[in-house]
């Protein structure tokens, strides 16, 4: 089948919009219509080369759509399930699967198709990538069933889409990774989608007070809106300090959902004794190395990694679409914009410009 897909094809160059070939499924696999694509930071990285994503790749991961065929052997979606999809596939028999770490899976090539088969997408016979063995940024997805999730079809799909990446990210970090305790201090350092899921995920965990930080006036704005309590702005030139301040002594809790090694280190610093520093965003490259200064061992505190919100995402996505139901989890008004395929690369333009908080791609 042909369909539109944005293409990476050069790095520091827009991506390219063009007809390519989706296979049909397989046994254990599920072709979706897209409905509703997120454009994350992480594409914005890819494109840029900074995250060694090949090119020649269809990127996008942040996707729900609705099943259009099954492979023989799909049990878990059917003809016409409405589905969200994740990029942490999970093979069941590996260490990290048995111990339940699902989003840690070392074996997930066994649910990709073999080297030398044909491919899911091609373009004149020559295979191409499938970003995060998705592949959104197209009118459909060939993946395999645990990528996807079956979900209420009465909820909007280009809310649902949020939950691919934004929210089981940010939310996960403080429900899952951190384990935000209820009257907990919590300081958050980026307000954009994941930002604003870690806000929100805390808040949902009954946090007192949520410090948003961030450059632009406008998502400090956005961070109240969602759960924040108190903000800073970033240029502040003491910000620990006035992180001591507010909290009277140190967050319980720091989220660094920038990436980057000063905010990372400022996540430490600016913890209470005991306090739980969880790094997030994505820190490029990835030898950077991080120096903290060994005194804040000595209160206990900690610093640990987080990917993807340590997510178990068929358990995870649901849950997060009762909390939507329930006004829990605001989803709507993290959409900033819904744009087309072919306006992909203004994403970009406007997620460098710093004011928006999600782009979804919607297609017809
Ligand atoms: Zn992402
Ligand atoms: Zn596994």
């Amino acid at each position: 089948m042909q369909i539109k897909a944005a293409v990476l094809r050069e790095y520091n160059a827009p991506l390219s919009v063009e007809e390519i070939t989706i296979d049909s499924p397989r046994s254990n696999e599920v072709l979706v219509r897209t409905v509703g694509a997120g454009v994350c930071h992480s594409d914005l990285n890819n494109v840029q080369g900074l995250s060694g994503m090949p090119l020649n790749t269809v990127l996008g991961h942040e996707p729900a759509g609705i099943v259009e065929a099954i492979g023989s052997d799909v049990r878990s979606v059917k003809v016409g399930d409405h589905v969200v999809a994740c990029t942490s596939l999970w093979c069941g028999f590996c260490r990290q699967c048995r111990a339940g770490h699902l989003h840690l899976c070392s074996q997930r090539e066994t649910c990709e198709r073999a080297p030398g088969d044909t491919p899911r997408l091609s373009k004149d016979g020559d295979a191409l990538g499938q970003a995060a063995s998705l592949a959104c940024f197209a009118e459909s997805m060939l993946v395999h069933e645990r990528s996807v999730v079956p979900i209420d079809p009465e909820i909007p799909l280009d809310r649902a889409a949020l939950l691919g990446c934004a929210v089981t990210t940010g939310a996960g970090a403080a429900l899952n990774t951190a384990s935000v305790t209820p009257g907990s201090s919590v300081v958050v350092f980026g307000a954009g989608g994941v930002g604003i899921s870690v806000i929100q995920g805390a808040r949902i965990a009954g946090a007192a007070m949520i410090i948003a930080i961030d450059i632009s006036e406008k998502k400090l704005e956005s961070a109240q809106h969602f759960g924040a309590t108190h903000t800073i702005d970033a240029s502040h030139p003491t910000i620990v300090k006035e992180i001591k301040r507010l909290t009277n002594g140190g967050a319980d809790f720091a989220f660094d959902a920038v990436g980057r090694k000063e905010v990372a280190e400022n996540c430490l610093y600016c913890l209470a004794p005991r306090g739980v520093a969880t790094l997030v965003g994505a820190i490029f490259p990835v030898t950077t190395e991080l120096e903290f200064r060994v005194g804040h061992f000595f209160v206990e505190k900690r610093v640990q990694g987080c990917y993807m919100g340590s997510n178990r995402f068929q358990r995870d996505a649901p849950k997060y679409l009762d909390l939507y139901k329930q006004g829990r989890l605001n989803l709507d008004d993290m959409i900033s914009q819904r744009i087309t395929l072919d306006q992909v690369n203004d994403a970009f333009t406007a997620m460098e410009g710093g004011d928006v908080t999600r782009s979804v791609i919607i297609f017809d």
